[in-house]
């Protein structure tokens, strides 16, 4: 049960800031929780880790458009912003703030070619008039490569710059990300050295399905039975785990028996790697001296699903 209030709602940036500045002044640490709503246990996970490191915790609910493609999924993104709410309700000890803006980017009052103001319309930033006048990105040049970066050549760029805009209309001490999308909480995490953010990043723990899905937002999507042969993905990612931990450590075979798991119940693999934890580095053979990551991305219907699990030997 809640033993708070409701979470103030804000959607205005200079609103935001002003509220974590006198948040601030007394003395009060700040935990942000980015995500973009349609909320599940996976973030709810992520919230009470917030609330272990800080003070009051903010979650933002934003679908960015900065980091879909023309041809990706922003459209058809769930969303239930009520039902959010209810869901942040039964926090117990409650969620301080929501941040909602209805739009991060400045268009520059440019229009698109049939005339009309984009200011305030959801588009990809990508998409139209080459930028719609953003145009500074923030990418982490080697960690954006490979995994998820090979299919979706601008996902981590505009992962990073809205993480980026958030830290800084936010101002957090704590921020707390998912290890289910492990490239991006990587990525966070080196950008947060490498720019210098006074900003703790924590990487919660991935949340399961009773069945063993890993919890998405896009779940939503799958038919029972894409649902079930989904399943395909965390069972042979476990057996592959289980199999390593007991000394079968040659990547390749590793890989070959997730991808025919995932093929055989009709999935498609966009890839199925085994890297270094930290560096995301290609390992060929799983060691002591490098704990590895098993990162899984597939395709069941029309649904693009992750997984992954830390093998440690
Ligand atoms: P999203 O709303 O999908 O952008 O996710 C927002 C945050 O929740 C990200 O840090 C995700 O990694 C995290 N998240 C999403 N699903 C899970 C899950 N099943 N377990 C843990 N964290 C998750």
């Amino acid at each position: 049960m809640a033993s708070k209030d409701p979470p103030l709602i804000i959607r205005g940036k200079d609103e935001m800031r002003e509220w974590s500045r006198s948040a601030r002044a007394e003395g009060k640490t700040i935990g942000l929780v980015p995500t973009m709503g349609f909320l599940h246990g996976g973030h709810l996970s992520l919230i009470h880790e917030s609330k272990k490191h800080a003070d009051l915790t903010v979650v933002s609910i934003y679908v960015n458009p900065g980091q879909f493609s023309p041809n990706e999924d922003l459209s058809t993104y769930p969303s239930d912003f009520d039902g959010d709410i209810q869901k942040l309700n039964s926090v117990s000890g409650g969620v301080d703030v929501v941040f909602h803006p209805q739009n991060l980017y400045d268009y520059g009052g440019r229009r698109s070619s049939g005339g009309e103001e984009e200011e305030g319309k959801v588009v990809s930033c990508v998409e139209i008039n080459g930028g719609m006048g953003h145009e500074t990105w923030v990418r982490a040049e080697r960690l954006d490569n490979g995994l998820c970066g090979n299919s979706r050549p601008v996902f981590f760029r505009g992962v990073a710059t809205i993480v980026a805009k958030l830290f800084n209309i936010v101002e957090p001490d704590v921020a707390v990300f998912g290890k289910k999308d492990y490239q991006q909480w990587r990525i966070i995490k080196r950008m947060v050295r490498d720019l210098d953010f006074g900003i703790n990043v924590i990487g919660a723990d991935l949340i399961r399905d009773e069945d063993g899905l890993a919890k998405s937002s896009r779940n939503v999507h799958l038919s029972p039975q894409e649902r079930e042969r989904a399943l395909s993905i965390s069972k042979s990612l476990s057996n592959a785990k289980f199999a390593a931990e007991n000394g079968q450590l040659n990547c390749k075979e590793l890989r070959d028996s997730v991808i025919q798991a995932i093929q055989e119940a009709g999935g498609k693999v966009d890839y199925a790697e085994i890297v270094e934890q930290e560096s995301l580095e290609a390992l060929k053979e799983i060691s002591s001296s490098s704990p590895a990551v098993f990162c899984v991305a597939a395709i069941f219907g029309n649904v693009r699903l992750l997984d992954n699990m830390e093998i440690n030997v």
